[in-house]
């Protein structure tokens, strides 16, 4: 094993130590092949499963793994625009939904920002089941950090990909803008999960996303 695969773990174990005592539940896999395998082994055959904006469980191979399962795919990128609303709020009642974090920090929080909301909304108080799959890139020391990797580091890739019109577009540095289109419009900080059974996170031992 390479230094920094031993390195991931070995973080990896702390960051799960972390979550549990948030009663968050959470595996480490070493690449996003595993780690797509893993996720798809969780989802009980005939389970309804949908997922928010994420280049992370895209790119890990995770939505081409769930299109050859027994699910039943809810896929935004198959809705009307003017459908979209009602499709999010469908979301909600999906049994397992899916998504990547901005950031997570070594003591268990998960920070992420949002544009409509959304995806913010479903962590909080959406499907009975929650899967995060974040790759150690997303991995800081501190919640300042994880804000500040979110606005400086995720959002404008994420700009730039959605094609919005947006200062960190132009320049790849964040404005704190107040733009029509800005993606950062909710900061969302996940500190703990009442419920012990909803959330599961997945950390990758490579980059995945932004
Ligand atoms: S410039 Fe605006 S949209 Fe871009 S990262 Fe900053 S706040 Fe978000």
């Amino acid at each position: 094993m390479s230094a920094i695969s031993s390195f991931y773990e070995k973080q990896a174990e702390t960051i799960i130590k972390a979550l549990q005592k948030r009663q968050i539940s959470g595996r480490y896999c070493p690449d996003g092949k595993s780690a797509a395998e893993y996720v798809c082994s969780r989802i009980p055959e005939g389970a309804a499963v949908t997922w928010g904006g994420s280049e992370s469980i895209r790119q890990c191979g995770l939505l081409d793994a769930l299109k050859q399962a027994p699910v039943t795919l809810w896929d935004r990128a198959e809705v009307k625009p003017e459908e979209m609303k009602a499709f999010y709020r469908k979301a909600f009642s999906a049994d397992y939904y899916l998504m990547s974090a901005n950031a997570i920090t070594l003591d268990g929080r998960i920070v992420n920002i949002d544009g409509n909301g959304n995806r913010v909304a479903a962590l909080s108080y959406g499907p009975d089941h929650v899967v995060i799959l974040a790759g150690m890139n997303k991995v800081v020391s501190s919640l300042e950090e994880a804000v500040d990797r979110a606005h400086n580091i995720a959002a404008p890739p994420n700009s730039i990909r959605l094609g919005l019109e947006t200062p960190c577009t132009k320049d790849g540095v964040c404005h704190h803008c107040f733009s029509k289109q800005k993606i950062c419009s909710m900061l969302h900080v996940l500190e703990f999960s009442r419920d012990p059974e909803r959330i599961h996170v997945v950390l990758v031992g490579e980059t995945l996303g932004f």
